[in-house]
């Protein structure tokens, strides 16, 4: 299966597609986890990345596409994959499926977590205590809801015209959601 994870951060989009990507034996490939793989390896990459993520900004679209590309054609994507935190805008997805066009394939789902800004904001908060993220932080935290509204949002209808999404309430258990998550995959 070739599935997107959409939501807003703090809705617990890391925790679930690592569980449904090893359910159903596919790669999670978290474009977040990269880039901070990066930064920590102090890689040319990692330093393209680092001052837009410090300030809860979206890392420019040619950065961000070309390293999806690279992960794409890795060997285990070829049947499957799981993407969490890609796309985040509409120029990233029309990427995307160009990216998948070309070798004759397509997106099967697009699954939105659906979470209130309050469980979002409390989870980013807890998050930062418990993680210590450098983008967990209030101000960054802010700004990276309004990136989510007014960039990735819009992702949510351009998907349901494709008649590609699959909302899935994002409040509850871990288990839960999962099992939220599978069945939306199943219908
Ligand atoms: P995440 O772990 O998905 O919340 O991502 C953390 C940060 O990495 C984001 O706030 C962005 O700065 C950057 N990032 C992750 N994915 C993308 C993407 N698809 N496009 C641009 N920037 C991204």
């Amino acid at each position: 299966m070739r599935l997107v994870l959409v939501g807003p951060p703090g809705a617990g989009k890391g925790t679930q597609a690592h569980i449904v990507a090893a359910q159903l034996s596919i790669p999670h490939i978290s474009t977040g986890d990269i880039f901070r793989a990066n930064v920590a390896g102090g890689t040319e990459l990692g330093l393209q990345a680092q001052e837009f993520m410090n300030a809860g900004e979206l890392v420019p679209d040619s950065v961000t596409n070309a390293m999806v590309a690279d992960r794409l054609a890795q060997p285990d994507a070829q049947t499957g994959f799981l993407l969490d935190g890609y796309p985040r805008n509409r120029e990233q997805a029309v990427v995307l499926e160009g990216l998948l066009a070309e070798r004759g394939i397509a997106l099967d789902a697009v699954v939105e977590l659906d979470v209130d800004n309050e469980s979002v904001i409390a989870r980013l908060l807890d998050r930062a205590i418990k993680d210590g993220r450098a983008d967990d932080t209030e101000d960054v935290i802010r700004r990276r809801l309004d990136v989510y509204s007014e960039q990735t949002e819009p992702l949510v209808g351009y998907y349901r015209e494709h008649g590609l999404l699959r909302s899935v309430d994002g409040v509850g258990s871990i288990e839960d959601i999962t099992a939220r998550i599978v069945a939306a995959l199943a219908s």
